[in-house]
């Protein structure tokens, strides 16, 4: 079996994300970035899948600037056997992502596309679902867990109050969610390893994609300050507190 990871560079979840002083976006300037954390559960399933033996071969695909090379090594250090680097500066929406992703799985044929349920910077939760439609492909978004067997997956998703089970049959698409796995930390032999894996690079145009935004950002805000706490004196005052100011 052979996987397809979609693997974005995103800021760095440790890090305070800026709002610029215009309000056109987020400062990404100086910022630490590294691999969307979705998509690390994605690589790591998919490595998992591979020292299981149900996969052969996994590849790993980013699409954004040079620096989303260090994203791609990263993914192959981890495990992953090559990489594809879709190269663009600009900001690519979900659908040209999912439809340069159509692409890669036309020339790759893979039998599973696991991809993170969303990347942290544009919050969107489209792309997978996207890809699914424009492949028409059956899809499990927001799994905790994976089981592939003779040619099935059976996708156990986080829904609200509960979970439900899926049989998809293959080729299929996965979405990540956090319970799926803790992905591992890359060995330093792996990540030296990682350093003569393949890496192909490519442009959005090789897939016939044009990636100009159909979305404007009208503009991004910083969330308001939280108000500073209160101590009070007994539990009393807090029931009464909560009541009077409306929590209760
Ligand atoms: P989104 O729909 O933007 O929330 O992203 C969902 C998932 O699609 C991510 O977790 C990645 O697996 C994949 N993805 C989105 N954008 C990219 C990108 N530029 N390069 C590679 N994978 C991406």
């Amino acid at each position: 079996m052979k996987v397809l990871v979609p693997v974005k560079r995103v800021i760095d979840y440790n890090v305070k994300v800026r709002v610029k002083s215009d309000q056109t976006g987020v400062d990404l300037a100086n910022v630490k970035m590294s691999m969307n954390p979705f998509d690390e559960i994605a690589v790591e399933e998919a490595v998992r899948l591979k020292e299981k033996g149900v996969v052969e071969e996994i590849v790993v695909v980013s699409i954004g600037p040079q620096q989303a090379q260090e994203t791609l090594r990263t993914a192959l250090a981890m495990g992953a056997d090559r990489g594809i680097l879709v190269k663009t500066d600009e900001t690519v929406e979900p659908l040209n992502v999912a439809k340069i992703l159509k692409g890669i799985v036309g020339e790759e044929n893979p039998d599973l596309v696991i991809l993170g349920k969303q990347a942290i910077d544009d919050d969107a939760n489209q792309t997978g679902q996207m890809l699914a439609a424009l492949l028409d492909w059956p899809q499990g978004t927001f799994a905790s867990e994976v089981v592939i067997e003779d040619g099935k997956a059976t996708v156990t998703r986080e829904i609200d109050g509960g979970l439900q089970t899926l049989a998809l049959q293959t080729p299929a698409i996965v979405t990540t969610d956090l319970r799926l796995n803790e992905p591992r930390y890359a060995s330093l032999p792996n990540i030296m390893k990682a350093k003569k894996k393949p890496i192909d690079e490519k442009a959005p145009g090789d897939y016939g994609v044009d990636t100009a935004a159909r979305l404007s950002v009208v503009k991004v805000t910083e969330p308001p300050e939280r108000e500073a706490g209160e101590i009070v004196e007994d539990v009393s005052t807090l029931v009464s507190k909560l009541k009077s100011e409306g929590a209760l």
